[in-house]
């Protein structure tokens, strides 16, 4: 603790919840009356457009950003990790003690935090390198279900927890936990992309045919979903709200937007386009 300076100990439990996909306006327009009592909800611009290096980089402690003119990066990051005290309920915290590792996980479990991440999208499953310095990581049984998560959320006085929740319920095909997979949106060539890779790779070439791309009706359909979702979402954080100590500081987030036909484009990943960069930001203590 000698590296901390007159750093004033953190109070505060903090949960991280990063809703996989959702776009800033998607969430807009769902009008989630329980996440918005959090603070204001901003359009904010993911550092990736997707899953992985978005949250490696949530995980180093650097929020989606503001995009802010006439100011220098360096100057931006220093900004945003004294945010830090706010969200850990503490004071001081010197930027030197985030280094060398530069990981949220390391830092706060030198601070004395319980670390844990539950996640829902495979592709950071708990075998990924961004399993670091976390007392448990969990994939997730179900890919949407963000209500699992929160029954397995535990609070002590003794010790501070800081909970990163990766929610899939936002992530196509933005189906809701009750809803049976037969009635599932099916757009072929989005399903098992990393699962059925090798299968489409003949003597080192590309086979069979190329599927057929969406069309607009379906896209307003997924997008709906997505609206919906968040929705639903709103209604789990609820709970979440009802679960936590008095001393827990939420940050509510995406880790990249979604593409619904503009310009040609769906989903995210290898995506240049203004609305994959696109997510909300919501943080704040409720009481
Ligand atoms: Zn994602």
């Amino acid at each position: 603790m000698e590296r901390m300076g007159t750093m004033r100990p953190p109070r505060n439990n903090y949960v991280l919840v990063v809703l996989d996909s959702c776009r800033h306006d998607s969430f807009v327009k769902a009008h989630p009356g329980t996440m918005r009592k959090l603070g204001k909800i901003e359009r904010r611009w993911s550092y990736a457009s997707w899953t992985a290096p978005s949250h490696f980089n949530l995980l180093m402690g650097l929020m989606p950003h503001r995009s802010p003119k006439h100011v220098f990066a360096s100057e931006y990051y220093k900004h945003e990790f004294l945010k830090f005290n706010d969200r850990l309920g503490s004071g001081g915290i010197e930027f030197r003690s985030f280094v060398p590792t530069l990981y949220l996980p390391q830092f706060l479990s030198g601070l004395g935090y319980r670390t844990h991440a539950m996640v829902s999208l495979p592709v950071i499953n708990p075998r990924t390198i961004l399993n670091s310095g976390f007392d448990s990581y969990k994939l997730m049984p179900k890919h949407n279900d963000m209500r699992a998560m929160v029954a397995e959320m535990k609070f002590s006085v003794e010790r501070p927890a800081f909970y990163l929740l990766n929610v899939g319920e936002t992530h196509y095909p933005y189906a809701l936990p009750d809803e049976p997979p037969e009635d599932w949106p099916r757009i072929s060539g989005v399903h098992g992309v990393f699962k059925h890779l090798d299968e489409q790779v003949v003597g080192g070439k590309l086979a069979g045919k190329k599927p057929r791309f969406f069309n607009i009706r379906q896209m307003e359909t997924l997008r709906q979903r997505q609206i919906d979702a968040v929705r639903h979402v709103d209604r789990v954080v609820k709970e979440l709200f009802d679960l936590v100590p008095k001393n827990t500081y939420i940050t509510i987030t995406s880790d990249h937007g979604e593409l619904f036909g503009e310009d040609g484009y769906f989903g995210h990943g290898p995506i240049h386009h203004e609305k994959v960069w696109e997510v909300p930001f919501v943080e704040g203590k409720l009481r």
